[in-house]
């Protein structure tokens, strides 16, 4: 279910356990690929989490289930299209705001649910920027009571198994999901280009401290890693992974109970 696509009858009359809130970035991801892939990535992991979620049965019964034992549904929300990326600000197109903002705003979007019965909320996140300032968020959230909810922060990439330690940036994994979802949207005759101006590693790193302050000063088409290591079928197998590990994960959040020490 896509809150935006309901009606807010819809909305009150659907049984939903958890609220998948998809967080991006409007950012460079080289010449190959859209300044909003963290932003479509994290709406494409969260829409296939939400339809795996309302269709599984093979979950123990949980003491949150409804009376008749079936469990809810999980609603996608709109996306937070702008985050923290002002690493990348050397690159036109490049927006951000600063993590107080983000933090806020992220916090009182979420905030807006449980008044509607959907108490429990899953940030999934597309950017390496935001993993900070959401974790940080969605820790705000749970613990103030006014809120009476519960969040975690999830980011996609690190939920891919081995797949994850050649994320990069712009780079085969980021590519290989665009590829499988937004084919459209990637330049393949640019795809050689942005793989020659690649660097390998992110960042300039010395006795465990990256110099590197933003993006420009390492690489300098914007790309981290090896775009043509990531074709479509590549990215149809990280959507399965990282969407099922999200299942798992709000699977978790609904059945915890929340601390409430705080009331
Ligand atoms: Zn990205």
């Amino acid at each position: 279910m896509r809150l935006a696509d309901a009606t807010w009858t819809d909305t009150r009359d659907a049984d939903v356990d958890v609220a998948f809130v998809p967080v991006g970035s409007t950012e460079q991801h080289g010449p190959h690929a859209p300044l909003g892939t963290d932003t479509l990535t994290a709406v494409a992991v969260a829409e296939a989490a939400a339809t795996a979620y309302g269709s599984r049965m093979d979950e123990p019964a949980g003491e949150r289930r409804d009376d008749d034992g079936d469990r809810g549904d999980a609603v996608v929300t709109p996306a937070i299209p702008v985050g923290v990326s002002e690493e990348h600000r050397a690159f036109d197109g490049t927006m951000w705001v600063r993590p107080d903002t983000f933090r806020a705003y992220v916090t009182d979007a979420a905030a807006s649910l449980p008044g509607h019965g959907v108490d429990r909320v899953v940030f999934v996140n597309g950017h390496g920027g935001n993993v900070e300032a959401l974790a940080e968020a969605a820790r705000r959230f749970s613990r103030n009571p006014d809120h009476g909810g519960y969040a975690v922060a999830f980011t996609w990439f690190k939920a891919v198994g081995d797949h994850a330690s050649e994320m990069g940036h712009a780079g085969p994994l980021e590519t290989a999901v665009l590829r499988a979802t937004h084919p459209e949207l990637v330049h393949e005759d640019r795809m050689e280009a942005a793989r020659d101006g690649a660097t390998d590693d992110w960042g300039e790193w010395v006795s465990g401290v990256n110099l590197a302050h933003d993006t420009e000063e390492f690489t300098a088409n914007g790309v981290v890693g090896d775009p043509t290591a990531g074709d479509a079928d590549r990215g149809r197998k990280l959507l399965d992974l990282a969407s099922n590990a999200l299942v798992t994960l709000a699977g978790a959040v609904v059945d915890r109970e929340r601390n409430e020490r705080n009331n």
